[in-house]
């Protein structure tokens, strides 16, 4: 077993053999929580790329005719496996990224839903018939594995995002080559030991580390059929365009900047609450994380009070070995400085920073306590730019329209969700609000496995979803079959009784 968690290189994995070659250039793997190097990753070239796209290009064939029914088998011993390493999953998660250990557990479960709904694979990839769709003529449809797919992913899920893609590919009859993120390697290396284990043939799944160079290998390799993507938008535009542009099929999902509006008759308690968890949950580094909250109307003052007053009181600190943390670091020291520096350009632009996260921590961590702007303008850098950091940002509106017009107004529209106990305006924001993924009275409203994952504008840019039903549909291509059989003159069957008895 290649136990990336204890070695300087992180090693490749290619039609099933683990490598750690000598890599020209590497990129390096810290602990958010101690500031640390932990691991260096290879970056690989374009001609590593290609071997590894011909590894997977190789497999292809027998993994396309292995029935359904066995590949799914195959997901069943890989979910078995998941639920036995949860605990160490969730730990290296914690080790690489810098979330808490309980948001770890959360997003190595959502993970293992994804593998329980790949197990379904047999019953979504079943066809369409119509017999007799013409006189003597029948009609089916049946689903095709489209060949290598590849994933892209990001650093804030290290786990997830992985298992948004590849159980469904490969279970689909897709052979698939993965390239996580170089800031977060360790969790896919894991994952491909136990898919490993779980009996996958060599070839199947693998894994190639890089940056630009290793992508653009991906995007443009003539056996590559299909890439999924998540990530900043600028580079799932640039993802969509190019890879659009050699001929493959892609869903590419952006960034985010995702609304919560507070009405005046929302619970204050519970609303500041969720209002927290939602945008300080994993120190603000999720793409469903709220980052604009909307107080509409005389609730404006009491939120922002107790916002600050309950942002204030989070426990911030370390979190590898270390539960009774609320929030834990972001994941570069860059990164913490340019979340940071949204601050005084809050102040620059004439909001107000009632709650200031910027303090001295101990230890060498890539700390960063909550902050809360106020009196943010929809036109400000903060109320229009990802930050991807522990910052809300108070938007005051004097209604519901104005409280949607934000959001029209915002080039995003991945999630948003209303505080309310008014059935009629809940509505009224569910059918109109400008973004794709709504809640109602919900902090942070991610669909589990199986729904799609609905980014509108410019959070995503494709046009099947990731998750549900929609990822079965984009790694597969259908076939369809009209048939039509003529009698022969040796033919001895009789015209069916239909036909001839009186009625
Ligand atoms: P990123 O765009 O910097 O990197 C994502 C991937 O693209 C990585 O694998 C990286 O190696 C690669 N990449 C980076 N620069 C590249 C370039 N110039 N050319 C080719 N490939 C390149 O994103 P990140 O910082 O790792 O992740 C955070 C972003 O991901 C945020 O914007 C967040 O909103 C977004 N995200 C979106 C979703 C969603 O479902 N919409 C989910 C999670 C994260």
């Amino acid at each position: 077993m290649a136990t990336a968690t204890s070695v300087d290189v992180v090693p490749s994995f290619s039609g099933g053999q683990w490598q750690r070659g000598e890599a020209v250039r590497c990129g390096e793997v810290f602990n958010p929580s101690t500031g640390k190097l932990i691991a260096r990753v290879p970056l690989a070239t374009a001609a590593e790329t290609a071997a590894v796209v011909a590894a997977a290009k190789a497999a292809f064939v027998d993994w396309s005719e292995t029935p359904a029914v066995e590949r799914a088998r195959v997901m069943f011993q890989y979910r078995h496996l998941m639920a036995a390493h949860f605990e160490e999953l969730a730990s290296l998660v914690t080790r690489e990224h810098g979330k808490t250990l309980a948001e770890a557990r959360a997003e190595v479960q959502r993970g293992l839903e994804m593998v329980e709904f790949a197990c379904s694979v047999p019953t979504m990839l079943m066809g369409d018939t119509l017999p007799n769709i013409a006189g003597g003529v029948d009609a089916e449809t049946n689903r095709h594995p489209v060949g290598v797919c590849v994933g892209i992913t990001p650093y804030n899920f290290p786990c997830m995002v992985p298992l948004w893609m590849f159980p469904v590919a490969i279970a689909c009859g897709n052979t698939f080559v993965l390239k996580p993120s170089e800031k977060v390697p360790l969790s896919a290396v894991r994952l491909g030991e136990l898919l490993q284990e779980a009996g996958l043939p060599a070839g199947v799944f693998n894994v190639v580390h890089g940056d630009k160079e290793c992508v653009d290998a991906l995007l443009t390799h003539p056996e590559v059929a299909a890439i999924s993507f998540v990530g900043s938008t600028a580079i799932a535009k640039y993802i969509y365009e190019v890879g659009a542009k050699h001929g493959k099929r892609v869903q590419a999902a952006g960034g985010a900047k995702n609304h919560l509006i507070i009405m005046p008759d929302a619970d204050l308690d519970q609303s500041v609450k969720a209002l927290a968890a939602s945008a300080y949950g994993c120190a603000g580094q999720r793409c469903m994380a709220g980052s604009v909250a909307v107080a509409v109307g005389k609730i404006a003052d009491p939120l922002v009070d107790e916002l600050c007053q309950y942002a204030g009181s989070l426990k911030v600190g370390p979190t590898d070995g270390n539960e009774a943390v609320d929030m834990g670091p972001v994941i570069r020291a860059e990164h913490r400085d340019r979340v940071a520096g949204y601050l005084d350009i809050a102040k620059q632009e004439g909001a107000t920073v009632p709650l200031d996260g910027r303090r001295d921590f101990a230890g060498g961590g890539f700390l960063l306590g909550p902050s809360v702007v106020d009196r943010v303008e929809p036109r400000m850098r903060l109320a229009q730019e990802e930050i991807f950091g522990p910052v809300l940002s108070v938007v005051r509106a004097n209604s519901l329209d104005a409280a949607i017009e934000v959001g029209r107004n915002c080039p995003y529209g991945n999630g948003a969700s209303i505080f309310t106990r008014d059935g009629y305006a809940a509505r009224e924001f569910k059918h109109r609000f400008n973004a794709g993924m709504i809640g109602v009275n919900v902090g942070v409203p991610a669909p589990m496995a199986w729904f799609p994952f609905t980014g509108w504008n410019q959070s995503f840019f494709g046009d099947l979803h990731i998750q549900g039903t929609e990822s079965v549909s984009f790694y597969t291509r259908q076939k369809m079959t009209l048939t039509r059989w003529f009698k022969s003159a040796a033919d001895s069957f009789q015209d069916p009784v239909w036909k001839t008895a009186k009625r």
